[in-house]
C-alpha cells in the first residue's frame, strides 16, 4: 500500500464518504443500537457479524477478523489498491484530483500509473480505429464470427497491423517516452535498443479494470498460428492473478441469482454478452486463483463453470473450483456437448438452450463424482474399490450430514455397496474429532468458553505481573460473560472503578447492566451497546478460556491480582505527584503539607502492596484508595 497522496486529500476523501453510505451500496445494513450491523461481505454467514459504526466511521467483522475505514472497504470489496480506492472514493464525492496531480502532492509512483493507464488509452483508440476505419483482416474475422459493430464498439475491440513499429512510432509521435510504452509492454526490447510492437497481425481486447480503466490487452491470432492468444505482461497496473476479463461490465448484470459465469476466451465473453448473457467472466490464461477466488466472492454468490470439455477435466480446473468452494462460492459446472466452447455452442443453438444449460449444471460434488465414475471401469473389482475409495475421500470433506446422507445413499447404488458399510468408511476415523466437538460444547454457556477440566489452576500473581492489568481484567471479564452465578460473586467485590483499563471498564459496566435488567448476555446483544473499539475486546474475550479447578480460588486470585495493579498504578500516580511538587523553587505552607501527606499515602500503599497474598481482601469492604 502506498501512501503518496497527501494526508490532507485522504482526510477529505474519508470525511466526504459516510462510510454507512458506502457500504450500504453493498451490504443490507441495520441501525442496532450503538452501531449499524448487516452480513459481512468478506466471508459466509447467516447471522450477521458484520458492525458499522457511524460516529467512528469504521467497521469490523466478528466473524472473520476484517475491519478498517472506508478506504479499507473499498480496497477489499473493489480488489482494488489504495490509490485505486482513494481515486474511486474521491470520484463519488466529486472531489477533482487533477489539482493534486499536477502539483507538489504527486508521486512519481501516481504520475507513472496514470501515464501507464493512458499510453494503454491512446493504444486501445489506434487500435480500435485500425479495426473501424481500415479494411483489414481483424474486422472480417469478427463479422465472421458473427458479432455485431455495437458489440464490438461496446467491448472496444481492435486490430493490431502486421507491422513491427508502427504502433511504437505513432505512440512515440504523440509524446509517450519509450520507457512508458515498455512498460505497459505495449512494444518488446531487443537488447534494450530496438523496439518493436508486441501484438501483431492480431485482434486485439482491450482488459479494463473495474475502476473502466484500460490495464492490458489480449491478442488474438487470426488463423490457427500459435500462441492463439498473447497479452499484455504484468506491470504496476496489470496484475492477471487479480483481474478477470468481463467483469467491468458483467458486475453490473449479477441478476437476482447473484451468479457469474466463467468461461475460457474473450470471444466466449463477448459472444455470449451479444446473446444476452451479460454476465460472463473470463481468466486471463491463468487457471483460477486464491485471489480470483475472492474476486468472485465479492461480486457474486454462484460462479458457473462453462469451459469446454477438455479444459474442466483438468487437474488445475478442478483445483480452481475447489478454491471458489472453499471460499463460499457456490459452484456449478456446465458440461456442453460435442466438445463445443460457449461461443460455438451459443452461435449453433442459440441462448434459450444456453440458459437452460446453465439451469442444469451440475454442482461442484456431483461433477466430480461422475467424473471418478467414468474413470473407473465398475466392472471389475478393483475399478470398483478405486472408485468407492475416492468417492469416499469426497464425500467425507462435506460439512452437512444431511448432504452427507445423500450422497451416501447415491455412491451406494453406484458401486453397489451397503450404505453402513459407506458410513462406517466416512465416520470411522472421525470419531474422535466428534467427541472433542461435544466436550468443547457442553463447557460453553451462553456461547461463552470456560474449561473447568484444565488441569492449571490460575497462574501466580508475579508471573502476570509482566502482562499487565489488562489480562487480569480480561479474565474477570470473561469469567463475568461466563454465567451470572460468576459475575455476582465478582461484582460483590469489585465495582467498574476498580478497573484500571477503559475498554474492559466500558464492557464490565454493560454487562452489569444486562444482568441488572435481567436479561441474556448474548454476543451480539453485547456488540450493540459498545463502542466499535471495545467490541474487537469483545470478540477476543469470547474466544478466551479462562483456566480453573476451584472458581471461588480462581476468582479470590484475579481480584488480588487486580487490588496489586491497582495499588501499583496508585504508587506510581503519587510519586510523580511528589516529583512535580518538589520542583517547585518556593513552596508555600500548603505545598509541604500536601508533600508530606503524599509521602504517608505512599508508606500505606507499599505496606498495602506487601500485604497482598498474605489474607484475602475484600476489596469493597476494604480500605479506600481515591
Ligand atoms: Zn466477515
Amino acid at each position: 500500500m502506498s501512501m503518496r497522496y497527501s494526508e490532507q486529500l485522504i482526510e477529505e476523501v474519508t470525511q466526504r464518504n459516510d462510510i454507512i453510505e458506502i457500504i450500504s451500496e453493498y451490504v443490507n445494513l441495520k441501525n442496532a443500537g450503538k452501531n449499524y450491523k448487516g452480513l459481512c461481505p468478506f466471508h459466509n454467514e447467516k447471522t450477521p457479524s458484520f458492525v458499522v459504526s457511524k460516529d467512528k466511521q469504521l467497521y469490523h467483522c466478528f466473524g472473520c477478523g476484517e475491519a478498517g475505514d472506508v478506504i479499507r472497504f473499498i480496497m477489499k470489496i473493489e480488489n482494488l489498491d489504495f490509490i485505486d480506492a482513494l481515486e474511486l472514493l474521491a470520484e463519488k464525492c466529486n472531489i477533482d484530483l487533477s489539482e493534486y496531480k499536477n502539483n507538489s502532492y504527486s508521486s512519481e509512483k501516481i504520475n507513472k500509473r496514470n501515464q501507464l493507464y493512458e499510453v494503454n488509452r491512446e493504444a486501445a483508440l489506434y487500435f480500435y480505429r485500425n479495426l473501424i476505419r481500415t479494411k483489414n483482416e481483424g474486422i472480417n474475422y469478427l463479422l465472421n464470427r458473427g458479432l455485431s459493430i455495437d458489440i464490438i464498439k461496446k467491448f472496444g475491440l481492435g486490430y493490431a497491423i502486421n507491422d513491427w513499429e508502427k504502433l511504437n512510432k505513432y505512440l512515440l509521435g504523440k509524446g509517450y517516452k519509450q520507457e512508458t510504452i515498455h512498460e505497459a509492454g505495449l512494444v518488446i526490447s531487443k537488447n534494450g535498443r530496438r523496439y518493436y510492437d508486441r501484438f501483431r497481425n492480431r485482434v486485439i481486447f482491450p482488459i479494463i479494470s473495474t475502476t473502466k480503466k484500460i490495464v492490458g490487452f489480449g491478442g488474438r491470432v487470426l488463423d490457427d498460428s500459435l500462441p492463439k492468444y498473447l497479452n499484455s505482461p504484468e506491470s504496476a497496473i496489470f496484475n492477471k492473478g487479480r483481474t478477470l476479463y468481463g467483469l467491468n461490465l458483467a458486475r453490473n448484470e449479477l441478476g437476482k441469482e447473484k451468479r457469474l459465469i466463467v468461461v475460457e476466451g474473450y470471444t466466449d465473453v463477448i459472444t455470449l454478452y451479444q446473446y444476452g448473457i451479460k454476465n460472463a467472466v473470463a481468466t486471463l490464461g491463468t487457471s483460477l486463483t486464491k485471489n480470483h477466488a475472492e474476486l468472485f466472492k465479492r461480486y457474486c454468490q454462484e460462479v458457473i463453470i462453462a469451459y469446454d470439455s477438455d479444459s474442466a477435466g483438468e487437474a488445475a480446473t478442478i483445483r480452481g473450483m475447489d478454491i471458489l468452494d472453499e471460499v463460499g462460492c457456490k459452484v456449478r459446472i456446465i458440461r456442453l456437448s460435442d466438445k463445443m466452447d460457449p461461443d460455438e455452442y451459443i452461435r449453433s443453438f442459440g441462448a434459450d438452450t444456453f440458459k437452460a444449460q446453465i439451469n442444469k449444471a451440475q454442482p461442484l460434488i456431483d461433477y466430480k463424482l461422475d467424473k471418478i465414475k467414468s474413470e473407473n471401469d465398475l466392472n471389475t473389482n478393483e475399478g470398483r474399490i478405486n472408485f468407492l475409495n475416492e468417492s469416499i475421500k469426497i464425500i467425507k470433506s462435506l460439512k452437512s450430514p444431511v448432504k452427507t446422507d445423500i450422497y451416501v445413499e447415491k455412491l451406494s447404488k453406484d458401486a453397489r455397496v451397503a450404505p453402513n458399510v459407506i458410513k462406517s468408511e466416512i465416520y470411522g476415523n472421525n470419531r474422535d474429532k466428534k467427541n472433542q466437538y461435544k466436550y468443547n460444547k457442553n463447557n460453553r454457556v451462553f456461547g461463552f468458553k470456560t474449561n473447568k477440566k484444565h488441569e492449571k489452576n490460575f497462574e501466580p500473581v508475579i508471573k502476570l505481573e509482566k502482562n499487565g492489568s489488562i489480562e487480569i481484567e480480561k479474565n474477570i471479564i470473561s469469567l463475568c460473560l461466563s454465567t451470572k452465578t460468576n459475575y455476582k460473586k465478582i461484582s460483590s467485590k469489585i465495582n467498574d472503578k476498580d478497573f484500571l483499563n477503559n475498554n474492559t471498564k466500558n464492557i464490565f459496566c454493560i454487562i452489569s447492566d444486562i444482568y441488572a435488567n435481567n436479561e441474556k448476555i448474548d454476543f451480539m446483544s453485547l456488540v450493540d451497546r459498545l463502542d466499535i473499539e471495545d467490541t474487537k475486546l469483545l470478540k477476543e474475550l469470547e474466544q478466551r478460556v479462562v483456566p480453573f479447578e476451584n472458581l471461588d480460588k480462581t476468582i479470590n486470585d484475579l481480584l488480588i491480582s487486580l487490588k496489586h495493579f491497582k495499588i501499583k498504578n496508585e504508587i506510581e500516580l503519587t510519586k510523580e505527584e511528589i516529583m512535580k511538587l518538589e520542583k517547585i523553587k518556593y513552596k508555600d505552607e500548603r505545598n509541604v503539607m500536601k508533600i508530606k501527606e503524599l509521602w504517608k499515602k505512599l508508606d500505606l500503599l507499599g505496606k498495602e502492596l506487601k500485604n497482598i497474598g498474605k489474607n484475602q481482601i475484600d476489596l469493597k469492604g476494604g480500605k479506600s484508595y481515591e
